[in-house]
Order: structure tokens, then C-alpha cells, then sequence
């Protein structure tokens, strides 16, 4: 045995160690997470926080404090395509406030029967709410500036050995698990041996290449764009191709543009990058670079294998995406959700020898499910080639833009309308879901079917008191008694108890909720994840143990 300074070492402080660290700081896990950044990294990155997300930071109690940040309540999330910012609109997908997406979400049934809407707010916002969050746990330590230089699986747990980033003493933490949430260039991932397997270097005409992008300042944007406020404005034409997200809504945007053959990121200086906003806007305008960054787009790719001992991987590190769809943080996010119940259900006794298996045999089928969605939204966006006359002041300019509208105005419905992928992601095949024979609806990216079906997300309901069904679950595990007959859980809570698995029974004798789940009784993990749906004759001992990875 070793003596260990925690139970989980989190290697890398983005939204995927963050989550976790909440995930098993509520649970009282003993937690350090080291980042190797001193200061929290300023740049915008992701923008759209989906639904599923949104549920999930709601199930945590702060997807309120999320909600909140950002763009102004009042604010349009549209997604417009224009020639250049201040030329033709040539396609709009109008979407909700933050304010009209708080009421909506009560009245939406069918593939958006959710909880929660998505919301449009930039990862650096996410973030802060994440870090004050996981800080807030009493058993997680956050080291900023504290790099992992290597690690060893010692048989019994793991061995970390870190250094402070700017220089000093090199120290050995030990724990029973170490989880790599350290971002696509993954130390971690590298450390184990495992490679990414997919698609990288695609090439296209817009999303398949090399990146640029500012964050930057302009009061003025908007009395220069002749056109209704967006939240994610794009520009299409031959010769500088763009996306352009508010950040605030009044005076921040984030800019980003593919670089051309013979442009080179060191070589851009100020000037050049206000250049390349200009050709993109089509108007005068001073603007303040407050910070640049550049990335590849052209990615789809996934790791090997996601363990290797009491070593795991989660988020960019165990998968990476091109931000065509914003699924990246978002997977990233449901690693961790998924991961944490896990870790935290070995280490305090009640989780079986199989269960830490399943995190990879589901996250990673999941991640090959995302990336390809995301690969087809790259695809979609950046292959269609803008027609050489679309500014043309010319009849021939006014339908080339006429066929350029159409296909934005159906890619946007594509790309941001995904209730299928954010909702339908399952675990089917998983080795602790209990499946009941029944199939689940087709996987399509805008749409999603409600069902109960075994091994996908616990469909949602509002209650008659207002209150989403979710907020009634448990933290851990719940027993969904449903019907006007309801069926006695004593037998559940008896083998719960047995195994040490926490088990809240939780009644709904509307017959809504019945017609919902097809079923009268319904187990539910953790991450809201239906493990199995069954009546009176289930064996309460063989369901539990499964779900819990006893076998
Ligand atoms: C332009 C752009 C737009 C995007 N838009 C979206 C979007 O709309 N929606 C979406 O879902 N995703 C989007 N993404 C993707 C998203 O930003 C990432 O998927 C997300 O940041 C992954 O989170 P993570 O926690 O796995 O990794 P990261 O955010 O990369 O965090 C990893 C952390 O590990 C730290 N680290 C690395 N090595 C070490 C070490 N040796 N020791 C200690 N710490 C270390 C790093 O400093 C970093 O803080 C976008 C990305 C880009 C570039």
C-alpha cells in the first residue's frame, strides 16, 4: 500500500478537470488538481454551452449562475451568414434570449423536451464559474502553476510527479486514481503510449486548416453592421472567410479566420490582424486587440483507449474535435459527469470491479459518435465553395447569393438546431446498463425522441408544481416509482443497502410520467443515465449489482 496525499489527482484545470472536480468534491473525495497555467487562460474558446450541459450544471445547482453570463438577457443568439459584416445578409437562424430561454423551455416538448435550453456564453465565463465552484468543495485543492512532469502507475494507485511551471522544486503526490484532463497535447495521454485515431489535417475552404483569431474590443461594431444583432455572425466570400462571436453583447467579439497558403501565425502582427477583421467587415473601424490565439481546424480524432490502470483520460485529451457543432467542451463536460460518480463509487467501497471499465467502453463510443457529427457540420460549412460573383452587383451576384442563402440557411439549422446529438447520446451495449430488450429511436443530429429505453438520458417532465422532474431525482442513484399503483421499493432499498449503493425512491403517479417511461418502476444513475425500466417481477440484487459493476 502506498501513502497517498489524496484519492484523485486531476491533471489540467479546464472545464473537463473542472467538472470533475466538482463531481467529486460534492461527493467528499479528497481531490488536487494541478494546472500548470498560474492564471486562468483569458482567451474566449468555446461559445455555445448545449442543453445536456446546461442540465447537468442545473442537476449541480449554478446552471443559473451560467445562464447569467455572458450576452444580456435581451440579447438574440441568431446565427447570420453575410458576405462581409457590413455587406449582404444572406442567411439568419433566429434562436432565443437568454430571458426567452428560461420561459420557453417550459412550454417545448418533443426533440426539445429538456430541462434546459442551450446557452451562448464564451468558456472563459464557464470557466470561472467551474473554478469557484470546485474551489467552493471542501476536499478540492486547486494548484495553479503546478505542472505535471511525469507519472507511474505504482500497482496501487498512481504517483504524479509535478514542478511549479515558472521554475522550483520538483514533489511526488500520490493518489489511488490520476485523471488527464490536460487538453489535446495531452502529457497524460502521451505518458500512456496512446495515440489518437481519426481524421486530422482535413482540408477545406474554411475549417480545415490552420486559425487565427483575435478577442477584441470595438464599441462602434455595431453602428457599422446595417443589420439585426446575432450572437455568431460568419463571413462567406472568396477571399477571407470568418466566424465572429460576441463575447458580451456591447463591446467584446472573438474573431476567427482561416489563414491562407503563405500566411504564417508568428508572422501577423497587429496591423495585419486588423487587416484581416477589416477585409472580413467590409467597413472603417478601429478596433483594440485585447488577445490572439490560433488552432487547427480539421480534427476528429480519438484515443487509442481512455485507462490504463488507475490512469484515465477525459475531454481534448481523450478526444478533439473541429468547434463546427460546439461539442467539444461539451463532451468534454460529460466525460467528466460521467467519470466522477464512478471514481467516487470505488473509492468509497460500493462500486464494483467492473465499473471503471464502462467509463471507456461508453465515453469512447460516445466521442467517435461526436466527432463524426462534427466532422459532417466541417464538412457542410467548409466545402461549399462561395460562387465567384456572390458580391457582384449583378443579377448573376443576386442569385448566386440567393443559392449561397439557401444553403446557410439550411446548414445553420444543421449545425445549431441539435437536439438529437446533445439529448441522444447513449450507452447502449454499456456492461452496466440492463437492457430490456426494447431498441432505442434511430441517433439523428436534429432530432431527438423521448424514450426510457434503457442506456440513454432520463426523459424530461415538467411536474404540476413547476418543478423539472430532475430537480426531484437524487444525487446518486434513484428508483422511479411510477403509476397510480405504485410498487413497493423495500426489496430495492434492502439489496442497496447490502451493496452500500445510495438509492433515493422517488414517486410520480401522473400519468404522463407513466406514458413516458412505458414502465413502472425505473432505475436511474447518477449522470440521469436510465441503467434499467422493469415492473414487479425484477430482481432487485441482480439489477443493482449490474448497474454498480458488481459481475
Ligand atoms: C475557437 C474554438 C471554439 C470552440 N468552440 C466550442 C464550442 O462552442 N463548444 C464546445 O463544446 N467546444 C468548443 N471548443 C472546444 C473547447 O474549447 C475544448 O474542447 C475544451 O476546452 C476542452 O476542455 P478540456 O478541459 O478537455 O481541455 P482544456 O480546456 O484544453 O484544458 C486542459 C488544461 O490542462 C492544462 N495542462 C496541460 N498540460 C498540463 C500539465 N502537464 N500539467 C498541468 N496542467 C496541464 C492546460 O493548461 C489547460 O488548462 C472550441 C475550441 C476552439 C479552439
Amino acid at each position: 500500500m502506498q501513502q497517498n496525499d489524496c484519492a484523485v489527482i486531476i491533471i489540467g484545470a479546464g472545464p473537463c478537470g473542472l467538472m470533475l472536480a466538482i463531481e467529486l468534491g460534492r461527493r467528499g473525495i479528497a481531490t488536487i488538481v494541478l494546472e500548470e497555467k498560474a492564471s486562468p487562460a483569458r482567451f474566449p474558446a468555446a461559445n455555445a454551452t448545449q442543453a445536456r450541459t446546461m442540465e447537468h450544471y442545473r442537476r449541480l445547482g449554478f446552471a443559473e449562475k451560467v445562464r447569467a453570463l455572458g450576452l444580456p438577457p435581451d440579447y438574440p443568439t441568431d446565427i447570420a451568414y453575410f458576405t462581409r459584416y457590413a455587406k449582404h445578409e444572406l442567411a439568419r437562424f433566429s434562436l432565443p434570449s437568454s430571458r426567452e430561454a428560461r420561459m420557453m423551455v417550459k412550454t417545448l416538448g418533443g426533440s426539445w423536451s429538456a430541462a434546459e435550453l442551450p446557452h451562448r456564453v464564451s468558456q472563459m465565463f464557464v470557466e470561472d464559474v467551474l473554478r469557484a465552484e470546485a474551489a467552493a468543495c471542501a476536499t478540492v485543492s486547486i494548484r495553479p502553476g503546478m505542472r505535471m512532469v511525469t507519472l507511474r502507475d505504482s500497482g496501487y494507485g498512481v504517483e504524479v510527479d509535478a514542478e511549479p511551471s515558472g521554475g522550483g522544486a520538483r514533489i511526488t503526490l500520490r493518489a489511488t486514481y490520476a485523471v488527464g484532463a490536460d487538453g489535446g497535447g495531452s502529457p497524460t495521454r502521451k505518458a500512456l503510449g496512446f495515440g489518437y485515431v481519426g481524421e486530422s489535417g482535413a482540408v477545406r475552404d474554411f475549417m480545415g486548416g490552420r486559425m487565427f483569431a483575435i478577442h477584441f474590443r470595438s464599441p462602434k461594431l455595431y453602428d457599422v453592421i446595417p443589420h439585426p444583432r446575432a450572437w455568431m455572425y460568419w463571413a462567406v466570400n472568396r477571399d477571407r472567410r470568418a466566424f465572429m462571436a460576441t463575447v458580451n453583447g456591447r463591446d467584446q467579439f472573438n474573431f476567427h479566420t482561416q489563414l491562407k497558403p503563405g500566411e504564417s501565425v508568428e508572422q501577423i502582427d497587429d496591423a495585419q490582424a486588423k487587416m484581416m477583421f477589416q477585409k472580413a467587415l467590409a467597413a472603417p473601424l478601429d478596433i483594440e486587440i485585447i488577445a490572439r490565439s490560433s488552432w487547427t481546424a480539421g480534427y476528429a480524432l480519438v484515443a487509442e483507449q481512455f485507462q490504463r490502470g488507475h490512469v484515465l483520460l477525459g475531454g481534448d485529451a481523450a478526444h478533439l474535435f473541429t468547434p463546427a457543432g460546439g461539442l467539444g467542451y461539451n463532451t468534454a463536460v460529460e466525460d467528466a459527469v460521467n467519470l466522477g460518480w464512478k471514481l467516487a463509487a470505488l473509492l468509497k467501497g460500493w462500486g464494483g470491479p467492473r465499473l471503471l471499465d464502462s467509463y471507456a467502453i461508453e465515453r469512447q463510443a460516445n466521442a467517435r459518435r461526436n466527432t463524426s457529427y462534427a466532422r459532417g457540420f466541417a464538412d457542410s460549412l467548409g466545402l461549399f465553395v462561395p460562387p465567384e460573383e456572390l458580391e457582384d452587383d449583378s443579377a448573376a451576384g443576386a442569385a448566386a447569393r440567393q443559392r449561397t442563402g439557401d444553403h446557410f440557411n439550411y446548414h445553420a439549422r444543421f449545425e445549431f438546431n441539435i437536439p438529437g446529438i446533445t439529448f441522444g447520446g447513449r450507452y447502449d451495449g454499456s456492461p452496466i446498463i440492463v437492457s430490456d430488450g426494447t431498441a432505442p429511436p434511430p441517433d439523428k443530429p436534429n432530432e431527438y425522441v423521448p424514450t426510457a429505453c434503457p442506456g440513454g438520458r432520463a426523459p424530461h417532465l415538467w411536474l404540476a408544481d413547476g418543478r423539472s422532474l430532475y430537480d426531484t431525482l437524487g444525487f446518486e442513484f434513484t428508483l422511479l416509482q411510477l403509476g397510480s399503483k405504485p410498487i413497493d421499493p423495500a426489496p430495492w432499498q434492502a439489496e442497496a443497502r447490502a451493496i452500500g449503493l445510495p438509492l433515493s425512491v422517488v414517486a410520480n403517479a401522473s400519468e404522463e410520467a407513466r406514458e413516458l417511461y412505458q414502465s413502472d418502476l425505473v432505475l436511474i444513475r447518477p449522470d440521469q443515465i436510465v441503467a434499467w425500466r422493469g415492473g414487479n417481477s425484477a430482481q432487485p440484487d441482480a439489477v443493482l449489482r449490474r448497474a454498480a459493476g458488481h459481475f
